[in-house]
């Protein structure tokens, strides 16, 4: 027979166990674990049970009702714990996720436009402002729209496999832009004002040449257009571009889909037109390609060339980019080294 008082020791002692034992923990976990070993059906408490046959039967209510109280005080001794561990744990996270608003932050750069496409924008803008939409072509192109129908021959040097990518015997990457203008003219009626900008592609590298680059092509198509009107309006584009003091002035050129054809020069606008490194001495810097569309041309889509005349201008985007931002090397625009992109930032 086990004697009550001897068993109510050791109730006594598990209980200062537990306070000796707690009073040392750092977390709630361990506070869990150390609750289990007292409080599972095979913990040190549920165990006492164990004693219950060993005790006279008058005296097993007694010790039943101690092992309950011992349980019960555990038990909300543990939760409590288990309570102020928490606490104190989230105010520890709450300490290592302080955040200092008084502390500078650091400053984000913002990007900005390529420059080609600030440029490209900027063309865009100037041109709807004359009235012209914008018509985006294909970058690959079949024979006929990029050569035959612009009036280039079949023995053209252009269409040597030196300049030209080519994807098939059939198709190609187009050259230029102006194989937009023989879509626009196949589907619509004049009047016509259409700007088509886009990548070009031409099997050259150089400084100042790129297998790939952007053209805007302008096209034109009304009763009684002249090259006088084609000045005009790359009068107000150069002015605008590159400062109101610029002037134009049309050179003799070739092009097979223009006759007559002009290279378009702009005054210099780093010395004024005085001479000067930049324009070679000269004066004046060569700017673009345009002229009075081919009459063969226009036949070739459809348009009477007795009623009908039409201006065309194609500019190289990058090229004026380069005069403008006075980037002597191409590949400088197509390098994205941030040094050269952060100093060009037009809005
Ligand atoms: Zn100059």
């Amino acid at each position: 027979m086990a004697n009550l008082e001897e068993l109510r020791g050791k109730i006594a002692a598990i209980r200062e166990e537990i306070r000796k034992e707690t009073a040392n923990l750092q977390d709630s976990k361990a506070v869990y674990e150390l609750k289990k070993s007292f409080l599972d059906k095979s913990g040190r408490i549920g165990q006492l049970m164990r004693y219950m046959k060993d005790v006279d039967p008058s005296q097993r209510a007694e010790f039943g009702k101690n092992v309950n109280a011992l349980k019960d005080w555990a038990l909300e001794h543990f939760n409590s714990m288990d309570e102020e561990m928490r606490r104190r744990e989230v105010q520890a996270q709450y300490e290592r996720e302080k955040i200092d608003i008084t502390m500078p932050s650091h400053r984000r750069t913002a990007g900005n436009l390529h420059p080609v496409t600030q440029v490209r924008n900027q063309l865009i803008d100037i041109f709807s402002g004359m009235g012209f939409e914008i018509f985006e072509g294909t970058e690959v192109e079949n024979d006929y729209y990029n050569f035959t129908a612009l009036n280039t021959p079949k023995d053209h040097p252009a269409r040597d496999m030196q300049d030209t990518f080519y994807l098939s015997p059939d198709f190609v990457l187009r050259t230029q832009t102006s194989a937009a203008q023989i879509h626009v003219m196949e589907n619509e009626k004049p009047p016509i004002k259409i700007l088509s900008p886009g990548k070009v592609f031409r099997s050259d590298d150089d400084a100042t040449h790129s297998p790939m680059f952007s053209q805007m092509e302008g096209l034109v198509v009304d009763k009684g257009i002249t090259l006088g009107d084609l000045q005009g309006m790359l009068d107000v584009f150069v002015k605008k571009v590159f400062g109101d003091e610029t002037r134009t002035r049309l050179r003799p050129s070739f092009f097979p889909f223009t006759e007559p054809s002009v290279e378009v020069d702009v005054s210099c606008f780093e010395c004024g037109g005085k001479g000067c490194n930049f324009c070679k001495h000269t004066g004046w810097i060569e700017i673009l390609g345009a002229g009075i569309v081919n009459r063969k041309v226009l036949e070739n889509c459809g348009v009477d060339p007795d009623v009908y005349s039409g201006l065309a201008f194609g500019i190289g985007i990058e090229r004026v980019a380069m005069l403008k931002y006075g980037i002597n090397n191409i590949k400088q625009l197509f390098e994205s080294d941030l040094r050269v992109l952060e100093q060009i930032n037009d809005k």
